[in-house]
C-alpha cells in the first residue's frame, strides 16, 4: 500500500480497475474520472470492516474504488453496495477462476464478454471451449463424479460420435433437428438416407434405416451373461442383448483392466426384437423373485459404466434355466447356452 491515496492525484500509469459485470457497458474513461469530494469517514470504516480500503471516488458521487486488503486489486463499486452487501474483489475473483481452471487441467483464456457467467478455456486436449465459471468451480471442488470421465471436450466428443457412427455404417451430420440432446442427425452410408437416431442406439448398433429397411430388430441377436469380479466386492453377473457381446464387453461397458470380466454364456435369439423382449421379461422375473440379488444403482459406479441389469452371481443357475427355456421356445441352434471358455 505504497500509493498515494489522495483522491486528486492519479498514478502515471492507470492501475487496472476491475468493473462488476453489471457496469461493463460504461466506458472506461468514466471510471477514470475522479469525483471531487472527500471520502466520508464512515464509508472508510465500513470498507475496512469488509476487507477493503477506499482509494478514490469516481464517475459520480455514488461510486468508489475499493482496494482489496487481500490481493491489492482495485474494484469499482457503488457506495450503496459497500454499505449493504459484501463487495466482491475483482482481483480475488479472477485469481480463484484461474486456480479452479488449473485444478481441472484447463487454462482460462478470457472472460466471455457476451455473458458474465462464462469464460473461454483451453482444455487438456488442446481444444478451446466456452464454459460456465460455476461448472468449472464445481469440477475443481468436487472432482469428477465417481465412475465418470469428468468433463467431455465438445470437439473431441463430436469426433467420437462420428467414429461411432462410421463403425455402424452411418455418417454424423449434426445436431438433432428436434433438438433432443440425446439424438443426432445421421446419413446412412449405403443408401444416403438421412434420419435422426439416438446416440445410444448408434453405439449399440440398434439402428434401422427408414429408407432401405436395414433393421437391427429383424437381425439375429444374442442374450449374453457376463461375469465380472470386483476387488473387495465380489462376483457379479450382467445380462443384456447385443449382436456383438464381445465388443460390448470391451468397449461400451467401460470395464477397467483391474476388473476381471468375461462373457460366460451366449444365447442366440432369432431377432433383436425377440432378444429385447426375452431380456426384459427376465429382468422383471429376477427383480421379483430375487430382489436382494439386484445390485443397487450406484454400488458399482466406480467400476462399470452400466448401472442397471447387474445381479449377484449366486442367482446364475436360475438365470440359465430361464434362458435355456426361452431359447428352446424359439427353436434355435444346438449351441445355445454352451459355456464359453473365455471372453
Ligand atoms: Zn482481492
Ligand atoms: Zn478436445
Ligand atoms: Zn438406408
Amino acid at each position: 500500500m505504497t500509493d498515494n491515496h489522495s483522491p486528486d492525484r492519479l498514478p502515471k500509469k492507470p492501475r487496472r480497475l476491475h468493473i462488476p459485470h453489471r457496469s461493463r457497458h460504461v466506458p472506461d474513461s468514466e471510471w477514470r474520472r475522479t469525483y471531487p469530494g472527500p471520502v466520508p469517514p464512515q464509508w472508510q470504516d465500513i470498507a475496512a470492516s469488509k476487507g477493503f480500503l477506499i482509494v478514490d471516488r469516481v464517475r459520480d458521487r455514488n461510486h468508489v474504488v475499493l482496494r482489496c486488503r487481500e490481493c491489492g486489486a482495485d474494484t469499482v463499486q457503488k457506495a450503496y453496495v459497500l454499505r449493504t452487501a459484501q463487495p466482491i474483489c475483482g482481483g480475488c475473483l479472477e485469481t480463484r477462476r484461474l486456480q479452479d481452471a488449473a485444478k481441472c487441467g484447463f487454462t482460462l483464456l478470457e472472460r466471455d464478454e457476451m455473458h458474465h457467467k462464462y469464460g473461454h478455456y483451453r482444455l487438456p486436449c488442446g481444444h478451446a471451449a466456452r464454459l460456465q465459471f460455476g461448472r468449472v468451480e464445481r469440477l475443481a471442488r468436487e472432482g469428477k463424479a465417481a465412475g465418470r470421465a469428468g468433463f467431455h471436450c465438445p470437439t473431441c466428443y463430436a469426433a467420437r460420435l462420428s467414429s461411432d457412427a462410421a463403425a455402424r455404417g452411418w455418417t454424423l451430420l449434426g445436431p438433432d433437428p428436434e433438438a433432443n440432446p440425446n439424438y443426432r442427425s445421421y446419413r446412412h452410408d449405403s443408401c444416403g438416407h438421412t434420419q435422426r437416431i439416438a446416440i445410444a442406439n448408434i453405439i449399440t448398433g440398434r439402428v434401422g434405416c427408414e429408407q432401405c429397411g436395414t433393421c437391427w430388430s429383424a437381425a439375429p441377436s444374442e442374450i449374453y451373461v457376463l461375469a465380472f469380479e470386483v476387488p473387495h466386492k465380489g462376483s457379479f453377473i450382467k445380462l443384456g442383448y447385443s449382436r456383438d457381446p464381445e465388443s460390448r464387453l470391451r468397449y461400451q461397458l467401460g470395464i477397467p483392466g483391474s476388473v476381471e470380466a468375461r462373457v460366460l454364456y451366449r444365447f442366440p435369439m432369432r431377432t433383436g426384437h425377440i432378444a429385447q423382449k426375452t431380456e426384459k421379461a427376465l429382468h422383471g422375473k429376477l427383480k421379483q423373485r430375487f430382489p436382494d440379488s439386484v445390485i443397487p444403482c450406484n454400488e458399482l459406479a466406480d467400476w462399470i459404466n452400466v448401472k442397471t441389469e447387474i445381479y449377484r452371481a449366486d442367482i446364475l443357475p436360475h438365470v440359465l434355466t430361464y434362458l435355456k427355456a426361452a431359447t428352446a421356445n424359439q427353436q434355435t441352434s444346438p449351441r445355445s447356452g454352451k459355456p464359453r471358455s473365455s471372453g
